[in-house]
Parts: C-alpha cells; sequence; structure tokens
C-alpha cells in the first residue's frame, strides 16, 4: 500500500511546501495533532444527522467528538450557534443560501474584482446561477469598500441577503453599514470571515457578530487548520421569511440551518475533518495562537510597507490583516506572468484581479500575497525586508534566467532552515 506512487507524490509536495516561501493568503500549515485527526479511523464512520440525533448506529464517539467541535468554536467567537459539518466554505455558503433564500431571489456580495468571492454571486457559481446577484464595490481612489454605493445599490435593488466579507480585501469592514442597509431594505445580512477569521477571533479585527445574523468562516486559511467550513449565529432568531413546519410552526434559524446542511446541501459529515476542526479550535484558543496572529498582522504590515518602499503600488495604502493586493501596472507584467516567474523562484503566489482591472481573470493586473504561512514557518518582521527584496528583483528581471535561479537559491537556503513538520 505505502508502495502507491501517490506517496511518492506526497512527498514530493511536501518538498515543495518547505524548500518555498508560501506567500498564497489562503494557505496554512497545520499542526501535527491536526494532521493526525484527519488522518485518522474516523474517516471510516457514517454519522448522518447530528450529536444525539443520528440516523446510523455506532456513533456514541463521534457525538462527544463533533460536540467538543460545537462547543469549542462557540467559545472561541462568542457564537451561540455553530455548525461544523460544512465540507468547505463553498458548502458553509451554499447552505445559508439555501436557508434563506429561494432560487430567483436577490443577494448582494462584493464585486469579485474588487475582492469579493465566487460564492457571493458570480455567474459561474451556483450562488450566480441559481440567484440574482447584484455587487458593491470599492471606490477607484482609496481602494476602500463604497458604503455609500453599497447602500444605494441595497436600496435599489432590494437584496434579501447581503453579504460582507472578501477573499482579496485588506482592510477591515464596517459591519454597522451593513446593518444598516440590511435593516433598510428587511435583508438578511451575513458576514464571511473566511479570510480574517483568526485576527477576528483574537479582537485584532472588528467583530461582525453583534451585527450579522448569520458568519460563516473557513477554518484553514488565518485559522490555520483542516481544510473545511462553519456556519454560526451570534444569537438564536426566528427567520424574517417566516419558514414555516407543515405544522404551521416557524421554524428557528438554527433548525432551518441545521437542515440546509443535512440534508440541505450535503449527506454524511466528514468526521475526521470535524475532529481536525475540534483541534484547530482548542488550539486557536490558546494564548500561543494569540501571538501567532498578531505576528501574521506584524508581517503583512512589514511587507506592505517593504513592498511600498520599492515602489509596489498596494491597493488602499497597505494593510490591517494578512493579507494585500498589488497592482502591478507601473511594473510592466501582467498577474499572471508574476505568478509565474515568482514560481520559479520557489515564491508561492496567486495573480489576482484588481479593482477596475482592465484584464482579463485568466490574465489579470495583480498578485495576491499574504503572511498567514510563512509566519507558520517562523519568519518574523525582519525577514520581510528581505522577501520584498526577492519578489523586486525576479518581477524587475523577468526574464533573467540565471538571476531568477540564484534567488531560488536564497529563498531555498531561508526557507530549510526553518523546518516545520515531524509527520
Ligand atoms: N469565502 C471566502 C471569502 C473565501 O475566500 C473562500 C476561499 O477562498 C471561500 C469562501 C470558499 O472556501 P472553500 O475553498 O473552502 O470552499
Amino acid at each position: 500500500m505505502s508502495q502507491d506512487i501517490i506517496f511518492n507524490l506526497i512527498k514530493k509536495e511536501k518538498e515543495r511546501q518547505l524548500k518555498g516561501i508560501e506567500l498564497i493568503a489562503s494557505e496554512n500549515f497545520v499542526s501535527e495533532e491536526v494532521m493526525q485527526a484527519a488522518g485518522s479511523v474516523l474517516t471510516n464512520k457514517y454519522a448522518e444527522g447530528y450529536p444525539g440525533k443520528r440516523y446510523y448506529g455506532g456513533c456514541e464517539v463521534i457525538d462527544e467528538i463533533e460536540q467538543l467541535a460545537i462547543d469549542r468554536a462557540k467559545e472561541l467567537f462568542g457564537a451561540e450557534y455553530v455548525n461544523v459539518q460544512p465540507h468547505s466554505g463553498a458548502q458553509a455558503n451554499a447552505a445559508v443560501f439555501l436557508a434563506c433564500l429561494k432560487p430567483g431571489d436577490t443577494v448582494m456580495g462584493l464585486n469579485l474584482a474588487h475582492g469579493g468571492h465566487l460564492t457571493h454571486g458570480s455567474s459561474v457559481n451556483f450562488s450566480g446561477i441559481n440567484y440574482r446577484a447584484v455587487f458593491y464595490q470599492v471606490n477607484k481612489e482609496d481602494g476602500r469598500i463604497d458604503y455609500e454605493g453599497m447602500l444605494e445599490t441595497a436600496k435599489r435593488e432590494k437584496p434579501k441577503l447581503i453579504i460582507c466579507g472578501a477573499s482579496a480585501y485588506s482592510r477591515d469592514f464596517d459591519y454597522s453599514k451593513f446593518r444598516e442597509a440590511a435593516d433598510e431594505v428587511g435583508a438578511i445580512l451575513m458576514a464571511d470571515i473566511s479570510h480574517p477569521s483568526g485576527l477576528i477571533a483574537k479582537g485584532i479585527l472588528k467583530d461582525p457578530m453583534p451585527f450579522c445574523d448569520i458568519v460563516t468562516t473557513t477554518t484553514h486559511k488565518t485559522l490555520r487548520g483542516t481544510r473545511g467550513g462553519i456556519i454560526m449565529l451570534g444569537k438564536d432568531f426566528e427567520n424574517p421569511f417566516g419558514q414555516k413546519t407543515p405544522k404551521g410552526e416557524i421554524k428557528l434559524m438554527s433548525q432551518v440551518l441545521d437542515s440546509a446542511v443535512f440534508p440541505g446541501t450535503q449527506g454524511g459529515p466528514l468526521e475526521h475533518i470535524i475532529a481536525a476542526k475540534a483541534i484547530t479550535f482548542g488550539e486557536a484558543l490558546s494564548e500561543g495562537y494569540f501571538n501567532y496572529i498578531l505576528q501574521v498582522l506584524k508581517n503583512s504590515q512589514a511587507l506592505s510597507k517593504a513592498l511600498i518602499e520599492k515602489d509596489f503600488e498596494i491597493i488602499s495604502g497597505g494593510t490591517d490583516n494578512h493579507l494585500m493586493l498589488i497592482d502591478l501596472h507601473n511594473k510592466n507584467i501582467s498577474g499572471k506572468e508574476a505568478e509565474k516567474v515568482l514560481g520559479q523562484a520557489d515564491i508561492t503566489c496567486n495573480k489576482n484581479m484588481i479593482p477596475y482591472d482592465d484584464r482579463s481573470p485568466f490574465i489579470t493586473s495583480g498578485v495576491r500575497f499574504g503572511t498567514a504561512a510563512i509566519t507558520t514557518r517562523g519568519l518574523k518582521e525582519e525577514d520581510m525586508g528581505k522577501i520584498a527584496e526577492f519578489i523586486n528583483e525576479v518581477i524587475k528581471d523577468p526574464h533573467n534566467d540565471i538571476k531568477i535561479n540564484q534567488i531560488k537559491s536564497q529563498v531555498n537556503s531561508m526557507m530549510n532552515s526553518r523546518p516545520l513538520f515531524q509527520w
């Protein structure tokens, strides 16, 4: 079994992860404990349903594990209800849509090119295919959310669901402004905090829970856990659209959400992943994690400053979180080309649309950098200047293979001195 070619490929991927500088803002490195739980015998178990209400026998241990995951997530985010079963962030959002909307209803999210996510209404995603999507955006001048425009769009389009949250926005959100807009039009307000959830959990960024009806997050970005999603409620509230049971009783939103996850959009929960989520939340509750996430922010701000000193244009002029979006126009290189040449130097990042981009999503004029993963590798502010220098040297001279190879060796020796995995 261990002779399977797949294990050789896993070894190769592990080596790739270890030798490079990982700047993909949505990635991180999990602990050995998270990895063990995710690869445990729990993968063998079917457990449709919820703790205490399963459709399969033999779920006594599973129930304890899932309940622990729920309780720890509640404590971490100050939530009153958590569903830990969504297999991913997209699955969590799909379940919220199913719970709150009917096909054809209007949703409003941040424009994808302005930092939004596919599941916030993109025409190639379920959220834009089955629902009518409208968008708010960021200001051209300062790259920050146009809150007035958002309110106007809400009043004009009357969405039933408003989503705040982003994949490539480096500033904090003013959730009170979204609450105002939602109240104005009677919409449900959802925050998707997939990216900054670790910073929010530790009080470094504003807390959406008091303002938003529903909060979703992935567990594998700044939270540094296994891949997955969760759905949370700050307080249980009656579905404003009055979903009724056949007996005419109004269902609580928590019940509607539970049904939307299972059986609405998923079958059996991944209990090995739920166990790994429980470990992730336990780790995030620790003081060590607070120090980690604070360092993520310090590194992000140091990297952004060092890049600005090298004449890189950061959208909005800096960052409040773990990521930054770079406009490459003044560097005469596309996002696609930049991603490729940085990759040749073992610096991994992703091309990204920038607001008001004049290039297609396949080419793009930007790249996105994040510091969650390199901080786990132990890098500090003083290393960020060096990384900015590597990036600058590659971008400045993208066809100089000899120079790129020299930088690659420097990248590899920097990262080889930072061992990480015991597993
Ligand atoms: N929501 C946001 C804001 C995201 O950035 C992402 C992932 O990049 C998702 C949802 C989807 O998460 P997943 O890839 O786990 O489906």
